[in-house]
């Protein structure tokens, strides 16, 4: 019998972790080298006086690309972690006295919505009508292209469902022919900033995020966010996949066009067939020699990156009545926070930010009678983060979110810990410190992506959040699931 080929993936996180387990499936020899103590990259956990705080991903959406990932290989999510359906969805903080809790399901939305607008509660659906259909397309269809080549699209189906996608038109302008009521577009619009851009500068095809969100719910899986990770790392494990943590990465080497061996600072590892899951600047730019990388600097410095995030994990002595699970705090201009991530980068004025508190949902996260706090403030890439910096942003929401709750949080504070840019460099080796990856543009969006496979190297293949589809747990999952399709095309 033929040796199983040998592949190699860089990087732990759900794109890694995907492409290793798809390939392990397919028959492939698969180790994981990470350069962390624990798997899930930007969704690893950490313990601390007794609170167990998620480090990045916080929302469940799509439940649906979990199914399909599981699905893929015989499993379903409840196989290995129980989800719940957050009801309210999120409330939205406008002022210290002025919240509106979002509610699960269409219809108790729709009256929601009819109370800001007359009128709103029916062309919600009508917005939801064609936001199902950009899901249907965009999800089940454009995601798992491979986006390798412009051939991909070009069936006249296809043609007929991009026009149909408006991937001309801005969120901005879409989402206003529906509604005029400044609260209910920010409602709408609120999904749009996952993406990294401003609804200004997202297709309006991205109102699937609002299907996505309304119609298909917010879920929270029992135990937090990284039991999707301890659910991955079972099922790879139960594949094969043999998972080497501690192992930075530090050099490929190519040898006749190849990618022959992965070097570590414990030891080198020889390759079949490469895929990079660690952000793929850092393995075009610093793995690879100059000669094999699929793009320069001058392109990567030309890349629009989605936010960075100001990040504190509290652990609070006392229950926080007033907070939900997920709380956004609108209660500044967006217009002004966002001039000041992308078209002017600096520290922001008055920046809005998100409150987690899965306390609310789940036991398990925090010593009875306490909260556990998760603070996220988007901010620009590629900023300085001094302590000093830090703290004047604790201080400043703070102050906010003691005015809306009505009493004292920092009294009450027995554990905190802040995480910014440079530790979002030093733990993932994040191009200018970023959060999740690239912007969702119309530019930077399908075959515009950084590409999934290297031009000059023959066996080195890149997923994960830099690549296609885009930034996001599901699309993580996806880009993982495509890549691997790829690599078993070229070389099964
Ligand atoms: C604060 C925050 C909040 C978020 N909120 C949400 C949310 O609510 N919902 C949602 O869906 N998405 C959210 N996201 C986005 C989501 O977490 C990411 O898109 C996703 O986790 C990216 O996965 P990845 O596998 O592409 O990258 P990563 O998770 O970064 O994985 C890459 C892995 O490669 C490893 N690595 C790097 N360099 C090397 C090397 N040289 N050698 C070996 N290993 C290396 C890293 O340690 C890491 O483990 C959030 C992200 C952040 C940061």
């Amino acid at each position: 019998m033929a040796r199983a080929k040998h592949v190699i993936v860089i990087g732990a996180g759900f794109a890694g972790l995907s492409a290793a387990t798809s390939l392990a499936d397919k028959g492939f020899r698969v180790t994981v080298l990470e350069k962390n103590a624990q798997a899930g990259g930007r969704a690893r956990v950490f313990q601390d006086s007794g609170f167990t705080f998620d480090m990045g991903p916080s929302w469940y959406w799509m439940p649906d690309v979990f199914e399909t990932y599981f699905g893929r290989f015989g499993k379903k999510p409840s196989d290995y972690y129980q989800l719940v359906r957050l009801d309210p969805s999120y409330a939205v903080i406008f002022g210290a006295d002025d919240a509106v809790n979002v509610p699960a399901g269409v219809d108790n939305l729709q009256a929601v919505f009819e109370n800001m607008e007359p009128g709103a509660s029916r062309r919600l659906l009508d917005f939801l009508k064609q936001a199902a259909y950009k899901y249907e397309v965009g999800i089940n269809q454009f995601v798992w292209k491979p986006s390798r080549r412009v051939s991909e699209f070009m069936s006249l189906k296809l043609l007929q469902d991009v026009l149909r996608l408006d991937v001309f038109q801005s969120f901005s302008s879409h989402v206003r022919k529906y509604f005029s009521n400044e609260r209910l577009l920010q409602l709408m619009e609120f999904p749009i900033l996952f993406l990294g851009a401003t609804p200004e500068n997202t297709p309006a095809m991205y109102s699937l995020m609002n299907y996505a969100e309304i119609s298909m719910g917010t879920w929270y899986p029992m135990g937090g966010m990284h039991e999707i990770v301890k659910a991955m790392v079972k099922l790879a494990e139960e594949k094969g996949v043999e998972i080497v943590l501690n192992h930075p990465v530090k050099q490929i080497t190519v040898t006749n066009g190849s990618a022959r061996t992965v070097e570590t600072y414990q030891g080198a590892f020889e390759a079949d067939i490469v895929v990079a899951g660690a952000d793929y600047q850092h393995v075009d730019s610093k793995l690879l020699a100059p000669d094999y990388r699929n793009y320069d600097d001058r392109y990567w410095n030309s890349r629009v990156m989605a936010p960075s995030s100001l990040l504190f994990y509290l652990g609070i002595d006392r229950r926080v009545p007033r907070l939900q699970h997920h709380n956004l705090f609108f209660d500044e201009d967006f217009g002004q926070h966002a001039f000041e991530i992308y078209e002017k980068p600096q520290w922001p004025t008055k920046p809005l930010f998100y409150v987690s508190a899965p306390s609310k949902t789940d036991p398990g996260v925090a010593p009875a009678g306490m909260e556990n706090l998760f603070i996220l403030i988007p901010v620009a890439p590629d900023l300085n983060d001094p302590e000093e910096t830090r703290e004047r942003y604790y201080e400043l929401v703070m102050d906010r979110l003691e005015a809306y709750v009505g009493e004292s949080i920092r009294d009450h504070v027995i554990f905190k810990r802040s995480y910014a840019h440079s530790n979002f460099i030093a733990d993932y080796h994040a191009f200018r410190g970023n959060a999740y990856g690239l912007a969702n543009t119309l530019r930077q969006t399908a075959i515009l992506k950084p590409g999934l496979k290297n031009k000059r190297v023959n066996n080195l293949f890149y997923t994960g959040q830099l690549t296609v589809p885009g930034p996001g747990v599901p699309p993580s999952l996806i880009s993982g699931l495509v890549v691997a399709d790829e690599v078993a095309k070229e070389f099964g």
